[in-house]
């Protein structure tokens, strides 16, 4: 059923990475030990992932987010924070992946293909991560950096997994609608009907994907009518299922019926005619024709839940033959990570300084302590953030802000500093720091 395209959004976010720790040894007759915090944890990635018994984006109109998480703290005595644990979303195979824009990111097309859609925070150091001969008792650690986060746009192009070949009248509608799941919220849900006869159904923690095919009537593999087209739809189905109707209403007896659409069916393709297939006779409570099978009744339900049992079945072995003939090896997209310092010019004349590793300088549990500055310029100007501010075109005054941190932007203090000794560490930086 090519042209069925089921959507959703969802937002997806990294755990956030857990807090480094202050912390001293404590030991006897030593009133303050060396630094002994631990880091934090690093938060969880989400990935999604493609999964074979994943049929529709239904789950997303439901959670949109998807959060994995978040890494431990640090604590004393050097103990790390635990990793926070990845969070792995299916989705149906076959689903693409698209940025807010539209830009394609990914195409998770086939069963254990995985995408890392949002990563986690990296975890803070603890204070005994910044001693240094210098900085012999840091009384600052670094907070965990918070998890990415970001909306994506899912698209999915439905197939079939099972199609309903009846005659006209024999209830295939209405059994779509009546096993069709959300039906409750179907104002909520148009797509759960994506177009008059497509229904997703779920079973269990399965979903399959129901289509009727309807107009096929006799001379409908010859090309007559709507049923050609409708018939090139089921090609693609893994299950068919032959719906008889018992009713009063019908023009033959019930095992006629099912000679006509498996007649018409193979003389449209023989190997659609090998297909896995079921049968089921409907309208079971007024029934006129006798019946030695599965009957059932879509009116009242009667049967409904053996049937989609069934054909539940029916889809899961199809679906692992597949997997076995396929020997498919997953394919798994890990985008680089970007790192990269952007100077800009903010509404209100400050700079702005972006990038990850500038933004985590700066990301300090106290910004006040004078260590703390000194540690935060020495990082800024070896990650080249000074470089890039001069080459943007900062001046003396200037407030420059990184995050939630602000500073003001010293010029000749710092040729001087240059001058005298070339020690980059004397306080050029005054932290107005937020935080
Ligand atoms: P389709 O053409 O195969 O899609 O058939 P529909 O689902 O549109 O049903 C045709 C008619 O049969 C409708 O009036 C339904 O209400 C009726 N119908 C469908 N299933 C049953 C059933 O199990 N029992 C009874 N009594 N009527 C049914
Ligand atoms: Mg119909």
């Amino acid at each position: 059923m090519g042209e069925f395209v089921d959507e959703a959004s969802v937002c997806v976010r990294g755990g956030d990475g857990g807090a480094g720790a202050v912390s001293f040894r404590r030991e006897p007759y030593v009133p303050r030990g060396g630094p002994d915090g631990g880091d934090g944890g690093d938060g969880g990635d989400v990935w999604l992932v493609a999964d074979r018994n994943t049929a529709s984006l239904l789950a997303f109109k439901d959670h949109p987010h998807r959060i994995a998480a978040s890494g431990g703290h640090g604590s004393g005595q050097r103990k790390h924070g635990r990793r926070g644990e990845d969070l792995l979303v299916p989705v149906p195979e076959g689903t693409v992946v698209r940025d807010r824009d539209g830009t394609v990111l990914a195409d998770l097309l086939r069963h254990g293909d995985r995408w890392l859609a949002a990563r986690g925070g990296r975890g803070g150091r603890g204070n005994a991560a910044f001693a240094t001969n210098r900085r012999r008792a840091p009384r600052f650690a670094e907070q965990g950096e918070r998890g990415e986060e970001r909306w994506l746009r899912l698209e999915l192009r439905l197939v079939a997994d099972v199609g309903i070949v009846g005659f006209p009248n024999a209830g295939k509608s209405t059994l779509i609608s009546r096993i069709s799941a959300a039906r409750p919220k179907i104002a909520d849900y148009p797509f759960t009907t994506l177009v008059p006869n497509l229904g997703v159904v779920r079973w269990g923690d399965a979903e399959f994907v129901v289509a009727d095919i309807p107009g096929l009537v006799q001379g409908a593999a010859e090309g007559r009518g709507l049923g050609h087209r409708f018939l090139r739809h089921v090609q693609r189905c893994r299950v068919l299922l032959y719906l008889l109707d018992l009713g009063p209403t019908a023009e033959r007896p019930p095992a006629e019926q099912l000679q006509v659409l498996r007649d018409e069916v193979r003389r449209f393709d023989p190997r659609l005619a090998e297909r896995p297939h079921l049968v089921a006779a409907n309208k079971k409570d007024v029934a006129v024709h006798p019946f030695d099978g599965m009957s059932i009744s879509a009116v009242t339900g009667d049967g409904v839940a053996e049937l989609v049992a069934r054909l539940a079945e029916m889809v899961a072995e199809r679906r692992s033959a597949e997997a076995e003939l396929e020997q498919h090896t997953p394919v798994v997209l890990r985008p680089e990570p970007e790192d990269d310092i952007r100077v800009s010019r903010a509404p209100d004349a400050a700079w702005l300084v972006e990038g990850r590793s500038a933004l985590r300088a700066v990301a300090l549990s106290d910004v006040t302590l004078p260590e703390a500055v000194e540690y935060i310029q020495h990082r800024l100007a070896s990650l080249g953030v000074e470089r890039a501010l001069e080459k943007a075109g900062v001046r003396e005054g200037d407030t420059v802000r990184i995050g939630d941190f602000e500073f003001e932007w010293r010029q000749e203090r710092r040729r001087e500093d240059d001058r005298r000794d070339g020690n980059r560490r004397s306080s050029r930086h005054e932290s107005r720091g937020r935080r």
